[in-house]
């Protein structure tokens, strides 16, 4: 049986502001403080005191998260109760977001290559024939490296591509020499940095699995270019009773466990597949030109694996299980009718006891 040891957690959990406070002293004084603000404050708008819930009013009191405080200001307007789904649904939106700012990044890095080559051009000037060929290139560059920002793939080809016409620039234009390798260098080192950032916008920090929002992208690709006959299969997951993990262990061992998880998936699903985290502890693979009866049995693989894997923490044995939900595509699905037919069979399992596979 596989064993995974989950050590000794000795670091605090995760950015906590008031835990920087120099003595212990003073950090028991001022969570207590916060205790004493936040606590009946839920108390008297009859807010669940969920670990979600406090750690949501804790930022809001603390005005550690802007955006956040602006939502929850909206919903305290609208006599909201912070119900689970509620704190969920802004744990998504506002912890785990990641996604967005390094979007707008790939954004950024897309026109600093944009405005190298542009410079480049200016330096090149007219006064060279072959240049314009070498221009071109760049141009087309700066083009496909959009198009890879979309499709992820590709962008090893634009960077050869590049750097062999530059090569070539450079052997027959030695006057250009310094113009030409500064802003190659630059134009490579952009092109990294681009790389790192398209892969943060689509990854999970967590468990390294591509994000709910690189899934979206895919799939919707899938179900406008693939062919009527296409054969599309997902299975969705979602770790059993992972709260009591959580709550006996605390977060971060959690983390250790969703991240083992995330490694069992993402060997299952391969080159072939794309294994996605979709949500705190639900996990998909997507899986292209693998039917219905196939990607039951990868879910199934799947499930058995992490049953039979033993987790021991702190010396405990702990059980993990996770319950799946397959389906296939069926031709005319919207994105929202394929995956909320693998959330009703993801329900079924569930309902029917956890720890095993329905297709619908
Ligand atoms: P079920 O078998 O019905 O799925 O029960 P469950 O306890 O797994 O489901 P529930 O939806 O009640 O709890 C999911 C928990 O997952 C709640 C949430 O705090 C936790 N969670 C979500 N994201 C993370 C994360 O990134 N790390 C950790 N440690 N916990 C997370
Ligand atoms: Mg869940
Ligand atoms: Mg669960």
């Amino acid at each position: 049986m596989p064993q995974f040891l989950i050590e000794e957690i000795t670091e605090k959990s995760r950015d906590k502001p008031l835990e920087e406070k120099a003595n212990l002293e003073e950090l028991v004084e001022a969570t207590y403080e916060m205790a004493k603000k936040i606590l009946p404050f839920l108390a008297s708008r009859k807010i669940p005191l969920t670990p979600e819930n406090y750690r949501i009013f804790y930022d809001y009191f603390l005005s550690l998260k802007p955006d956040l405080s602006k939502r929850v200001d909206e919903l305290l307007e609208a006599n909201c109760r912070f119900s689970p789904e509620v704190s969920e649904a802004l744990f998504r939106d506002y912890y785990f977001q990641i996604e967005e700012s390094a979007a707008l990044t790939v954004e950024q890095a897309r026109e600093r290559i944009a405005s190298a080559s542009e410079s480049l051009n200016a330096n090149l000037g007219a006064t060279l024939n072959n240049t314009s060929h070498f221009r071109q290139i760049l141009a087309e560059t700066v083009n496909q490296i959009n198009l890879t920002q979309v499709e992820d793939t590709g962008l090893k080809t634009v960077v050869d591509n590049l750097l062999e016409e530059t090569v070539t620039a450079l052997s027959s234009q030695t006057n250009l020499v310094s113009s030409i390798e500064k802003a190659r260098q630059l134009i490579a080192s952009l092109t990294d940095e681009l790389k790192d950032q398209t892969r943060l916008a689509n990854v999970d920090e967590l468990t390294q699995l591509y994000n709910r929002r690189y899934f979206g992208k895919r799939l919707s690709h899938f179900i406008k270019t693939g062919p009527e006959d296409q054969i599309l299969s997902v299975l969705l997951f979602d770790i059993d009773r992972f709260k009591v993990i959580n709550d006996t262990w605390g977060h971060n061992i959690g983390d250790k466990v969703l991240i083992l998880c995330a490694r069992i998936i993402k060997n299952n699903a391969g080159d072939n597949f794309m294994a996605v985290r979709f949500g705190g502890e639900e996990f998909m693979i997507l899986c292209p030109a693998l039917d219905r009866k196939k990607a039951l049995a990868l879910a199934e693989s799947v499930r058995s694996q992490i049953e039979n894997t033993q987790v021991t923490i702190r010396g405990t044995t702990v059980p993990v299980t996770i319950s799946c939900g397959v389906t296939q595509y069926i031709h005319g699905d919207t994105q929202e009718d394929f995956v909320g037919r693998a959330d009703e069979a993801l329900y079924q399992a569930k309902s029917n006891g956890r720890n095993q596979v329905v297709e619908l």
